[in-house]
């Protein structure tokens, strides 16, 4: 029989300093129990957590051509114990959104691919941070909903649009997180060589021309973008990203909207920005391949990788000592380099020669 595991169990185990290994595998936790164990912050290891990796993979595999095609089959599939785990994942990760500030009213969506033709999307008009697992609807690849009592939402269509670009999209998250969409309403692209980890872990970060939010011009936007890049801002509207699943597309949105505050708040600093230069992101680069991820910016030139023109109009060149043969010029017509921290100079100047005149 299986050995039970009450609060005081757990509680005792913590006393002679043992901690969740000591529970044998197959043991049952009351609830009690568990709370016990999240109180101590200790964790009943699974099997996998032992030897598997740790980066969390959650990544859905289905059996290719074997999609349910009568409605009792996709209502059965719907309801499968399988996809309620991945319908929890997809509550947990609306908590998140919600929680982390980066959708507000019934604002984002998530989706997840469950099928060559099968979508788990959350519905319309509804908190993000409040979602139920029978909530979630299912839609087709065409966007018609399948399964679900609730509406599914009218954004689906963009997530679609994803995943029929790239098969390696099996997960959106989509939010509307202040700082990156500071920059889509601003219609800029966020500034490159700034910060190692996203240039590896996040790519380039693109930016989709504005349509109206669940229009299929909004779909072809973010779809033609989606192959060569993982985040992409959409223009004075918010961001979405893809992942392998639903726990790495929702990475790639915190990665972006970290990204995005702190060279908003970078740039506040009086100091201007001081990029590590192309050489440095060529190899940033280098290691997102050999960690296979592959880049659209492989073989561009040192100063095309830090050409924050976008951010800082009139740069053109930002690589540190000016080196260039870009065949670009500046949009200033001196067809020279300008580092941004040469720009930001001169603007402290200006502005504190201006001061002294006006006398303050
Ligand atoms: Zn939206």
């Amino acid at each position: 029989m299986k050995k039970v595991y009450t609060a005081k169990d757990i509680e005792a185990l913590a006393a002679k300093g043992q901690g969740a290994c000591a529970i044998p595998e197959g043991a049952v936790l009351t609830p009690s129990a568990r709370d016990a164990l999240r109180a101590l912050k200790l964790k009943k290891p699974t099997a996998s957590a032992k030897s598997g990796p740790v980066v969390p993979d959650y990544e859905f595999k289905w059996t290719p051509g074997g999609d349910p095609k009568t409605p009792e089959a996709i209502e059965a599939y719907f309801n499968s114990p399988e996809l309620r785990v991945l319908k929890e994942r997809m509550c947990d990760i609306g908590r998140r959104i919600w929680t982390k500030n980066y959708c507000d009213g019934n604002g984002g969506n998530i989706t997840i691919k469950v099928g060559d033709n099968l979508v788990l999307c959350t519905p319309t008009l509804i908190s993000k941070g409040f979602i139920e697992p029978e909530d979630i609807c299912m839609v087709d690849l065409n966007g018609n909903q399948v399964a679900g009592w609730r509406k599914r939402t009218s954004e689906v269509n963009t997530h679609l649009a994803i995943m029929k670009a790239t098969p390696d999209a099996k997960s959106c998250v989509h939010a509307h997180p202040i700082h990156a969409t500071a920059f889509a309403i601003a219609g800029v692209r966020p500034p490159t060589c700034l910060i190692p980890e996203p240039e590896v872990f996040l790519g380039e970060i693109a930016l989709a021309h504005y349509e109206t939010p669940g229009t299929p011009e909004n779909a072809k936007a973010v779809g033609a973008l989606a192959p060569e890049h993982q985040s992409i801002i959409m223009q004075n509207h918010g961001v979405i990203c893809w992942g392998k699943d639903v726990e790495d597309a929702y990475w790639k949105m915190e990665n972006t909207e970290a990204y995005c505050n702190t060279v908003y708040i970078a740039s506040q600093l009086g100091h201007g920005l001081n990029p590590y230069g192309g050489d440095k992101l060529k190899e940033l680069i280098s290691i997102r391949r050999s960690l296979g991820m592959p880049d659209r910016r492989e073989g561009w030139k040192e100063c095309e990788l830090c050409d924050n023109s976008e951010f800082r109009p009139g740069v053109v060149c930002v690589a540190p000592g000016g080196a260039c043969d870009c065949e670009k010029e500046a949009s200033d017509g001196a067809g020279s380099s300008v580092s941004t921290v040469d720009a930001e100079a001169l603007v402290q100047k200006v502005t504190d020669l201006l001061m002294r005149q006006l006398g303050a």
